[in-house]
């Protein structure tokens, strides 16, 4: 198993809407088990499969270093659909790997109702709030090619203008493997 390097705002893969996973064979065990190294590495809580530049539907999270979570184990979300979103919002701080040094304060629906497969490609419905409601909805968004920022306020995105630039520019320092910049963007 392996570290992959984490792509960044700005890589064309995190702006892809991701294809389906038809069969789980040895290159997509290969795939969950490095997200598993690049998550942990990097000290993630969850990662989509576009961040380390797959284009497959899948992604992990990892909730247990987290206090009051500790006994929560980890999960692979295949083909991943949101059937149903509480009208009731919540704000809470998001953060994103592919996005270092950048946390805002985001508005999402609650909780959520999320269809998916296991590894086994076994369907499973779950029903969920909090953090983890929390964390779903940030990687699904991955998979449809959404940032979090671009789920912030005209006014806000605009002073996060200058950051994104640098991380697009690889000119911030960096604490896990990150992608070459993409010249052909
Ligand atoms: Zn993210």
């Amino acid at each position: 198993m392996s570290v992959l390097p984490i792509t960044l705002y700005g890589d064309k893969i995190l702006k892809k809407k991701a294809k389906p996973i038809n069969k789980v064979d040895n290159t997509v065990i290969r795939l969950i088990q490095n997200m598993f190294d690049t998550m942990d590495n990097a000290d993630g809580i969850g990662l989509a499969a576009n961040q380390v530049g797959s284009d497959k539907a899948v992604f992990i999270l990892d909730l247990s270093h987290i206090k009051d979570f500790e006994k929560t184990k980890p999960l692979v979300i295949i083909n991943p659909k949101i059937v149903n979103r509480s009208e009731e919002l919540s704000v809470m701080e998001e953060g994103c790997l592919s996005i270092p040094q950048v946390r805002a304060d985001v508005e999402r629906p609650s909780s959520i109702k999320i269809v998916f497969q296991d590894i086994q490609l076994k369907e499973h419905e779950m029903e969920t709030d909090g953090l983890m409601a929390r964390v779903m909805q940030h990687e699904f968004d991955h998979l449809c090619g959404i940032y979090f920022v671009e789920r912030l306020s005209e006014m806000k995105q605009k002073e996060l203008k200058e950051i994104l630039k640098k991380i697009k520019n690889r000119a911030l320092k960096f604490e896990y493997p990150i992608t070459e910049k993409d010249l052909s963007q």
